[in-house]
């Protein structure tokens, strides 16, 4: 079986449609989380997300427009998109993002995988280093768990001899580009396949990524998209610049 994976798309419409454009093919979709905050498209893109798939696991962004997470934690641009945001949800949309359920949810059809937002501990923990990622990694009764929150491709690896973090590494800084990572027999994985919509390592282009569950292949991407379309629309909307802005950056 292959699996889309899909993360934090946060509201960003192009993104999207230039991940769907570039994936390869695939059996089902898995959505980790944070469809909608930042962006200027939330309705446009929940839409989109449920004609492509059913699984989806809830990201702190999705609680925080629909009322499941109080604002104070956040930081004033989170706030600012997550109050915009929930005024322009229609009625259906609310009621749907709010009934998003809680990872870790096990992956149908693809046995010993989990899925999760943030950490398989704490939905809203962000695992950035292999400190954070060791305890859920060894804890965990899946061997594979895919996550996402951190906007970081890739993730932590542990067996018995060894315990590190990995990133996909790509020749080009503007071009659609996959990288292969094969994953090993008596290890154990987190693994993150990015951030569509507001990618933060550095590289403005819309990650996402495959896992082919018979090869055992997690196949990392990045897509360019049209990026002025989607910062115009921020401005559009009187959401903070610097929300458009901070995507040209990758950060
Ligand atoms: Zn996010």
């Amino acid at each position: 079986m292959r699996i889309l994976l899909l993360s934090d798309i946060h509201a960003n419409l192009e993104a999207l449609e230039a991940c769907m454009a570039a994936a390869p093919a695939y059996d089902l979709v898995a959505n980790l989380g944070d469809v909608v905050g930042y962006g200027a498209s939330p309705n446009e893109v929940i839409d989109r997300s449920r004609e492509l798939g059913k699984i989806f696991v809830r990201g702190n962004h999705d609680k925080a427009a629909t009322g499941l997470l109080e604002l104070d934690d956040f930081n004033p641009l989170a706030a600012a998109a997550a109050i915009w945001t929930r005024e322009q949800l229609t009625p259906e949309h609310f009621e749907w993002l709010h009934s998003l359920p809680q990872g870790p949810l096990p992956l149908e059809g693809a046995l010993n995988v989990h899925l999760v937002h943030g950490s398989p501990n704490d939905e809203d923990m962000y695992v950035v280093s292999i400190g954070d990622a060791l305890v859920p990694l060894l804890a965990e009764p899946t061997p594979l768990t895919f996550f996402g929150h951190t906007h970081l491709q890739g993730g932590f690896f542990a067996n018995g001899h060894n315990a590190d973090g990995f990133r996909p590494e790509y020749k080009t800084v503007g071009k659609g580009e996959s990288f292969s990572f094969q994953l090993k027999p008596s290890t154990r994985y987190m693994i993150n396949p990015g951030s569509v919509g507001q990618p933060r390592d550095g590289d403005w282009r819309a990650a996402f990524a495959l896992f082919d569950t018979e090869a055992q292949v997690v196949h990392f991407h990045r897509t360019p998209y049209n990026l002025k379309a989607a910062q115009d629309r921020i401005f559009a909307a009187n959401l903070p610049p610097r929300l458009a802005t901070r995507l040209a950056a990758g950060r």
